[in-house]
């Protein structure tokens, strides 16, 4: 490999920085309706069984498997029906010998019957029925606790809360779960070039993408985005921004976990965000990938010493949005606690052969056929290729050990739509 000088960090080191600056959010207890791909902080256990009683799988008729044992289409037994037991009902009318309760689905047993006939296979009568079958004991009986038991451990800590999950918790009577907090994000783009929707483009401007971008991918990582509006390339502006929300969210009780700003961060003679920070605690570094080599991390220097972390990504939105896969997304959901926080990775063959700078690690943007097990790239390397990585699915991962990578050959890839 290629050495990599000092100014450089590897992909690794920086991911390592970026991690390291972040640490966990604190716990707090949450309804469960807002609990949806947060991660459970702590054991969910089960109060009660589930189900909670014996109670029947099927509308029809709870009896005696004994007195309907010799019932068949042609010999049907009858039986009178004292009770109606619909789903809900809590007292327990107990089952006398030779009759049947009416019963729905969901509804306790009465004590007495063991076995439940289904409606299909009586005349569904409602003070009389007539049973065509024979049932086994414990047909159509849902017994207590067959699901879980009560006191078991449902949740463990560090599950991620999907729906059926939540469901779960619902089912065992929790009301709230104790999950790691989405992370407070503060957005932040730069660029003099830049420009609103809706307002007229000059020869020179740009709209503005990266910041709606980049707060929606923290919103798809899990955390919590608040979109500041862009600065132009000024020190003094870009300062007055940043801090003035940072005062602002603060005194309202929500200071920011997590700075993310976009631009500013190369080699040229405006980087705004480079200048203004350089002093306040964020280091700025090359890191040995493409794209996305610029990179800035640390603490903003406060009042009261090191204060809010500050991610600082490079404006081209495609390494923008590719740094932001490589450093940000998993340091905001290991911050949440997740037990996986990165990207499923797979292994795919090339469908074309590709080349990559030496002593780059290069993520190009890619179409996975996960079928077939190959994957090809969309569009070229250019980190200004913004439509190629919309239709993208995957990242390739080309190794910085060598420039070329023959068709064929098994590569990392980061699925991207999962
Ligand atoms: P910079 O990193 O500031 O030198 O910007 C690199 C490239 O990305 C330039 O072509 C910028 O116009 C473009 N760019 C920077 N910020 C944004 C943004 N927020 N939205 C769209 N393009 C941007
Ligand atoms: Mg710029």
């Amino acid at each position: 490999m290629r050495s990599v000088g000092k100014a450089q960090r590897t992909v690794e080191e920086h991911r390592a920085a970026v991690a390291a600056l972040l640490g966990q959010t604190p716990v707090e207890d949450r309804p469960l309706a807002a609990a949806l791909g947060l991660v459970l902080a702590e054991d969910l256990r089960a109060t009660i069984a589930l189900p909670p009683f014996d109670n029947s799988a099927m509308d029809g008729y709870a009896v005696r498997a004994h007195d309907v044992a010799d019932a068949t289409p042609e010999r049907p037994v009858q039986l009178p029906v004292p009770e109606d037991i619909p789903a809900g009902r809590t007292d327990s009318p107990p089952l006398l010998p030779g009759t049947a309760h009416r019963i729905m689905t969901g509804a306790p047993m009465p004590p007495g019957a063991d076995a439940v006939v289904q409606v299909e296979h009586t005349d569904g009568g409602v003070h009389s029925v007539r049973v065509d079958r024979s049932v086994a004991v414990g047909t159509h009986v849902r017994r207590a606790g067959e699901d879980t038991d009560a006191g078991a451990l449902v949740l463990p800590a560090g599950t991620p809360l999907t729906a059926p999950r939540l469901g779960l918790a619902a089912a065992v009577g929790a009301a709230t779960v104790a999950v790691r907090r989405p992370p407070n994000v503060l957005v932040l783009s730069t660029g003099s070039e830049l420009v609103s929707a809706g307002q007229p483009l000059r020869h020179g401007q740009i709209y503005e993408s990266n910041g709606v971008m980049l707060a929606a991918a923290v919103r798809d990582a899990g955390g919590h985005a608040e979109q500041l509006r862009f600065v132009p390339d000024d020190v003094p502006q870009f300062l007055t921004a940043l801090t003035d929300r940072i005062t602002s969210a603060t005194a309202e009780g929500n200071p920011p976990d997590l700075i993310l700003t976009s631009g500013g961060v190369s080699a040229g003679a405006y980087e705004v965000v480079k200048d203004a920070l350089a002093d306040r605690g964020v280091e700025f570094v090359r890191v040995a990938m493409q794209p996305g080599g610029p990179q800035g991390a640390g603490r903003l220097d406060g009042p009261g010493g090191p204060g809010v972390t500050v991610v600082t990504l490079p404006g081209n939105p495609v390494s923008s949005q590719v740094s932001f896969e490589v450093f940000v997304r998993p340091a905001l959901r290991a911050a949440m606690g997740h037990p996986r926080p990165t990207r499923p990775l797979v292994r795919a063959a090339l469908s074309e052969t590709l080349h990559s700078p030496a002593g780059k690690r290069q993520f190009r943007r890619g179409e996975l056929d996960a079928a077939a097990g190959t994957v090809r790239t969309v569009g070229g390397p250019g980190s200004h290729l913004l439509s190629a990585l919309a239709r993208a699915n995957c990242l390739i991962v080309l190794d910085e050990t060598a420039e070329v990578h023959a068709q064929g050959t098994e590569v990392d890839v980061w699925v991207l739509d999962s």
